[in-house]
């Protein structure tokens, strides 16, 4: 009998697992389970081009609803897993019933970090994770005349950047002295910080958000600052960073140290348990470190990669990481993890919002910014992987394409 396979959270590496399962010939029962109300999604568009209002729904999903049906891919929607019991085989779903299993996917993804604060739930204030939460910010958004986004990462300035093409003036609140911190060298952030201004939003940085005030109605009227300033904001966005949803896999006594613990095979310690995208904590043979990614490549890569070992065809999972962000005109790519310390190149016109940022550690090329240089993202990648050591001088030259370098 083939294996009866069970997926715990349909996401972007749950719907992954079980579409590549059942491409690469899986022929046993597969059971996707998610506490969601929708078919698997992906939720990059979430805070660009659906916040905007330019797709719908049908353009989120992996794959039309359908599918699964079509596949034989039992799909549990609305439904949450509670308890995992390794001994018996089986999942505890929300109802009590039982499920079991031959092979178990945790793809439980992350869940958003919440800021506790005086009046940190007054109606207003939303966090951006799901497509349900996107359609409260929109309803919130229809009633509202100023908007206050605590966080200067990603998420944060891509909804900055679509209110303000909606017609708002927001607010970003950052507690770092710069943007997007974790990824990016200053001189890079400093540009993103000013076409942001130039388009009007207000960014205040190393500022940090205290509380929230409610107005006459109930509802959040001000965002409280550690100087003490009363920012005023009737619609509230929070994207101050995630955590990796791997509380099941901990109560069932598997490893998770900053997310679930796997092999570059997608594999915990018990053989019947894998794991995939944004709660694990994996290892990257090519980076020759352990990483918790919050990515789409990564939750893609991995969906495969644990797909291929359960069907007893396991190849390795070592990737450079790439990420990517869409704010106002620009389209940002990302490569490698870069350091504060790394050496910056840059590469192109900064002026005329098209260039790289290379970051060189040790001479060796780890990471890269592309800003509206699609060219060198494709190109990088591969120097990346290769560890190469391009000459800092001639890399700084944007006449010569990066695949030279090769
Ligand atoms: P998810 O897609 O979050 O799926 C996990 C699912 O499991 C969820 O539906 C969750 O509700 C469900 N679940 C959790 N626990 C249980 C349980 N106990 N029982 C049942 N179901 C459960 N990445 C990029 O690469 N580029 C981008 O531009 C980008 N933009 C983003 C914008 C936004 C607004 C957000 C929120 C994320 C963005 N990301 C982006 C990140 C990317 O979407 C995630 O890394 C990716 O979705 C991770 O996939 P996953 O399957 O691990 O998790």
């Amino acid at each position: 009998m083939p294996d009866r396979i069970v997926i715990v959270g349909a996401g972007q590496a749950g719907g992954q697992t079980a579409v590549s399962l059942r491409l690469m010939g899986h022929k046993g029962p597969i059971v996707l389970i998610g506490d969601e109300a929708h078919v698997p999604y992906e939720r990059p568009p979430l805070s660009k081009a659906f916040l905007a209002g330019d797709v719908g729904h049908e353009r989120l999903y992996l794959k039309k609803p359908n599918y699964y049906g079509d596949h034989d891919i039992e799909l549990r929607l609305n439904t949450r897993v509670t308890a995992i019991d390794r001994a018996a085989k089986t999942v505890t779903l929300g109802s009590g019933e039982n499920l079991t299993y031959d092979k178990l996917v945790l793809a439980m993804g992350s869940r958003v970090r919440r800021l506790d604060v005086p009046g940190g739930d007054l109606p207003g204030i939303h966090y951006l994770r799901t497509l349900a939460d996107v359609e409260e910010i929109k309803a919130s958004l229809k009633q509202s005349a100023r908007a206050a986004i605590v966080g200067g990462g990603y998420i944060g300035l891509e909804v900055a950047a679509v209110l303000t093409k909606l017609g708002a003036s927001p607010v970003v609140i950052e507690v770092m002295d710069q943007v997007m911190a974790r990824a990016m060298a200053p001189k890079v952030a400093s540009f993103f910080e000013q076409v942001h201004r130039s388009h009007g939003v207000d960014i205040r940085l190393k500022t940090g958000v205290t509380g929230f005030e409610a107005g006459s109605d109930g509802r959040v009227a001000a965002a409280i600052t550690n100087s003490g300033e009363k920012i005023p904001a009737d619609l509230v966005i929070i994207g101050i960073g995630i955590l990796p949803e791997a509380e099941l896999a901990a109560e069932a006594g598997l490893t998770v140290e900053n997310g679930i613990a796997v092999d570059e095979y997608g594999r915990t310690e018990d053989p019947s348990v894998f794991a995939a995208g944004d709660c694990t904590n994996h290892p990257n043979a090519l980076l020759d470190r352990r990483l918790r990614l919050e990515s789409v490549q990564n939750a893609v890569s991995q969906g495969k990669t644990v797909a291929t070992a359960i069907i007893g065809k396991p190849a390795p999972y070592a990737e450079v990481p790439w990420f990517w962000s869409d704010q106002f005109d620009l389209k940002l790519q990302i490569v490698g993890l870069s350091d504060p310390t790394d050496e910056v190149v840059i590469r192109g016109s900064v002026e005329e919002c098209k260039f790289s940022a290379c970051y060189l550690r040790n001479g060796i090329f780890v990471a890269i910014n592309c800003i509206n240089t699609l060219r060198d993202f494709n190109a990088a990648k591969k120097l990346i992987a290769a560890h190469a050591r391009p000459d800092p001088v001639t890399l700084a030259d944007p006449d010569i394409a990066l695949k030279e370098f090769e």
